[in-house]
């Protein structure tokens, strides 16, 4: 939930991501308090699809490339870590809808809920295991001959992590529209046209 106000180490490998985050929040805060600026703070969750690099890292690109070139695919752990995805449209849809709200409406929103501001979880709340996300991108792509390989597990890396989009399906009446399949279906198109 958005009013977990979180509990990280300051000092780990993710740090400067998460405090990063948090404070780009404060600074939002700020600014809305000192100079009346109409904030909006939308918490992203895993997101992913199309134009994506295809080196950056994270789990889907890294799966459909090495899927793709037939290399290993690489799970950190035994791959029972979950995760919850969310497709790009669904995250600009959440997005053009928040945007377009009148502040009156947010602020009557802040007070009923008793917030500080009104901070919007989206993210896509099904859950997957890492495993079964590779099982999926290799049922997507049959001809592949890449095999799962089973690699440590980086420092400071959750074991799950799962949006509560509560607030979002009020506020916005928003909720997600494209599941896994579908969108890693697209995702995979994509990346295709980069490997000849
Ligand atoms: N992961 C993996 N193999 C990879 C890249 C990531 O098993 O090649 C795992 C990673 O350890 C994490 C999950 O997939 O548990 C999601 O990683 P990502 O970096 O995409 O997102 P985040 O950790 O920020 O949720």
């Amino acid at each position: 939930m958005e009013s977990y106000w979180g509990n990280v180490n300051t000092i780990g490998i993710r740090s400067c991501y998460d405090e990063g985050k948090r404070v780009a929040e404060t600074l939002c805060a700020d600014y809305a308090r000192e100079y009346g600026v109409d904030v909006r703070m939308v918490r992203i969750f895993n997101t992913y699809g199309p134009n994506m690099h295809p080196k950056d890292g994270r789990v889907i690109s890294n799966f459909i490339m090495q899927a793709l070139q037939n290399q290993d695919i690489t799970l950190f752990g035994d791959g029972s870590q979950t995760r919850s995805f969310q497709y790009c449209d669904d995250l600009i849809e959440a997005f053009r809808r928040y945007m377009s709200l009148e502040r009156p409406a947010i602020d009557a929103f802040i007070a009923k809920h008793k917030l500080g501001a009104a901070v919007i979880n989206t993210g896509n709340p099904g859950e997957y295991t890492i495993k079964q996300l590779a099982e999926e991108t290799l049922r997507q792509l049959p001809e592949s001959t890449s095999k799962l390989v089973y690699g440590p597990m980086p420092k400071d890396d959750p074991k799950r992590r799962k949006p509560d989009i509560t607030l979002a399906k009020e506020l916005l009446g928003w909720e997600p529209k494209v599941p896994l399949q579908e969108g890693l279906a697209k995702t995979i198109a994509y990346f295709r046209t980069l490997v000849k």
